[in-house]
């Protein structure tokens, strides 16, 4: 028999929204679908993890409404789980039952296989089957609970401009890693090490399964957990060697301070790619790196996000 599965929608307001989801978060509730409209850029900023559950037609969608839905199986335990994760919650709320059917077309959609720039082919972990199209490389993922899965713009602009900046052989520091998505896409294009540091001690055990499933071992990559904004341990190590490139698909207020640290973490020759910028911020962005000392040398825009490609001031184009 099919599972079926309840949708529950709390309706809210945009200025209620980030206490309801909070509460949510801290009863335990994942995969909370956000849909608000004059908030939501902003809200999205700073609850990345939800990205990923968010298409291009939802705006258009959502016309003034501020709500949140999430999923629980239709049976005794997703009651529970529901009564759960509704605990101390006064927003209305109302379920619909969907079929299997419904739910894969619902949200297992935006999981799909995606062929992104020239040579990548992100598969779902469970589409494994999948043969990558011709001249393609297939990245196997299981985003879990962090974020990457690789639909979101700001990923995307990241993975295209891999294809240009990864060195046959080269170190690369993928900061505020996730799912580990670009660590692992990094060393699928010929780079020989990657290094990825989240704040979120998940994207760790997340990031080694997806190497896993990859075939990259502890031998090219670790994960570590913590602030890269913050120095101590953590901070030494970054700098212990000097990277041929940094990423860092994070957020202005984190790439704002790290602009201040890139030089000291680049190899010669080393470029710098940041990304989930929203678009009213990039040029904040920009002004950071140049008073940093760095030169960009390329900016891309999609869906209201921005990337930035920056070098140190005066090192050459290998
Ligand atoms: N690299 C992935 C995930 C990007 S989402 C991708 O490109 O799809 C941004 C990630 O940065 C999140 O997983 C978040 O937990 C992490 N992050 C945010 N602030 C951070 C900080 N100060 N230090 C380390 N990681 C941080």
């Amino acid at each position: 028999m099919d599972t079926t599965w309840l949708e529950v929608t709390l309706e809210t307001t945009a200025p209620e929204l980030d206490a309801l989801c909070a509460r949510l978060t801290m009863n335990g509730a994942v995969g909370l679908v956000i849909e608000d409209e004059e908030d939501f850029k902003s809200f999205l900023e700073q609850n990345r993890q939800y990205w990923d559950y968010v298409d291009d037609g939802l705006l258009e969608r959502m016309r003034g409404a501020a709500r949140v839905k999430f999923y629980v199986t239709d049976d005794p335990d997703g009651q529970a789980q529901l009564r759960r994760w509704l605990a101390g919650v006064e927003a209305p709320y109302t379920t619909s039952r969907l079929r299997e059917n419904d739910w894969a077309t619902s949200w297992q959609k935006y999981y799909k296989p995606l062929a992104v720039g020239k040579r990548l082919y992100i598969v779902p972990e469970w589409e494994r089957g999948e043969p990558a199209p011709e001249g393609r490389t297939a990245l196997y993922l299981n985003p879990g609970l962090t974020f990457g899965t690789g639909s979101h713009a700001s990923t995307r602009l990241c993975l295209e401009w891999l294809e240009e900046f990864v060195r046959p052989g080269g170190r690369v520091l993928d900061l505020g890693c996730g799912s580990g998505i670009l660590s692992v896409a990094a060393l699928l294009l010929g780079a020989e090490t990657a290094l990825g540091v989240d704040i979120d001690p998940k994207a760790v055990d997340v990031a080694y399964e997806n190497a896993a499933l990859n075939g990259l071992g502890r031998d090219r990559c670790t994960f570590l957990a913590g602030d890269i904004l913050t120095g101590g341990s953590l901070g030494a190590e970054l700098a212990r060697e000097p990277w041929d490139l940094v990423l860092a698909n994070i957020v202005a207020d984190v790439i704002i301070p790290l602009s201040a640290r890139a030089e000291e973490l680049l190899a010669p020759g080393g470029a710098f790619l940041c990304s989930g910028i929203i678009d009213t911020r990039a040029r904040e962005v920009e002004t950071a790196l140049e008073g940093n000392g760095l030169r960009i040398l390329s900016r891309k825009e999609r869906d209201g996000w921005v990337a930035l490609a920056a070098r140190p001031e005066g090192r050459a184009n290998p």
